[in-house]
């Protein structure tokens, strides 16, 4: 009996991911942007990236990531680094927990394992700030392992080319998108092309069509190297994937600032310390 708003003919099990593997691969080895931290193995170059990209855009993060990586360069380097300095080279790109976060596991990871980044799964997930995504991608793009990684851009692929109809925020059909892109990656071990990088090179080819291709609107299909698989193209039904139903209504909310002020004309305003954990860290505020 086949899921509501899922293809019938959808088994992670079939030969669809097998045959979708050798595609990509040759398409991000032609296809593939020429980006800093896709020079390098180093798992905590890459984690850096990974983090500095969620919810903020490559080119934004480009001069961000030498940045940071010219200064704090290891792992120890930021996990001695003050506060205040990690949130200075942070400014601008916003979200600071994501900062603070990296900052906590940069020090658990020198107390605990002398500074070596953690390689197994279960050990970069339970770092501060790494939830299923980020572990899967640093894992599959550091170490090569058969990690799935799903994030916004690889859900819009995957949802198209397979025909997922329900909305990837339910439950049930979530797992079924981290099933296929477990089975893609892992389909990517059988092939004899690059086995060293295979599972990394099958991750980022897959978040690079969904940068470069298969786009949110107006996605390049006749590009596309694999739409004579995607059920989406074959049935003229583009559009319709993903299926993130309506967007909540917006809430309005106020707030209020103020500035003391004395009679002389002087305001009175201090820095608030950037490892605090409430949302004005490293603010002005007034005394
Ligand atoms: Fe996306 Fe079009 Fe390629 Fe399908 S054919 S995966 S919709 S770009």
């Amino acid at each position: 009996m086949p899921r509501a708003g899922i293809n019938p003919k959808l088994d992670t099990r079939n030969s669809k991911p097998k045959r979708l593997v050798p595609l990509l691969l040759a398409w991000f080895s032609q296809n593939a942007r020429d980006l800093p931290w896709r020079r390098t193995r180093d798992p905590y170059a890459i984690w850096v990236s990974e983090i500095m990209l969620q919810q903020t855009q490559v080119k934004t993060v480009l001069p961000y990531w030498n940045r940071w990586m010219r200064e704090l360069p290891t792992i120890r380097s930021l996990a001695n680094a003050s506060p205040e300095r990690i949130h200075k080279l942070w400014e601008g790109l916003g979200y600071y927990t994501r900062v603070r976060n990296m900052q906590r596991a940069a020090r658990v990871i020198v107390e605990k394992r002398g500074g070596r980044f953690p390689e197994k799964f279960d050990d970069v997930l339970a770092l501060p700030g790494v939830g299923r995504y980020t572990a899967g991608a640093i894992c599959s793009i550091a170490f090569n392992q058969p990690a799935a990684a799903l994030d916004g851009n690889v859900i819009r692929v995957l949802t198209r080319i397979f025909g997922v109809s329900n909305s990837p925020r339910e439950k049930q059909t979530n797992a079924l998108l981290w099933q296929l892109a477990e089975s893609l990656v892992s389909n990517s071990q059988l092939t004899t092309r690059n086995p060293k990088y295979c599972c990394s090179y099958l991750n980022q080819s897959l978040m690079e069509l969904g940068a470069l291709v298969c786009t949110p609107r107006r996605p390049d299909c006749r590009s596309c190297p694999v739409s004579r698989f995607c059920l989406a193209f074959r049935q003229d039904r583009v559009e319709e994937f993903p299926n993130l139903g309506k967007r909540a209504a917006p809430t309005s909310r106020r707030f209020a600032a103020f500035i003391v002020e004395n009679k002389a004309g002087c305001s009175f305003a201090n820095d608030r310390p950037a490892s605090s954990t409430r949302i004005f860290g490293n603010f002005l505020t007034s005394n």
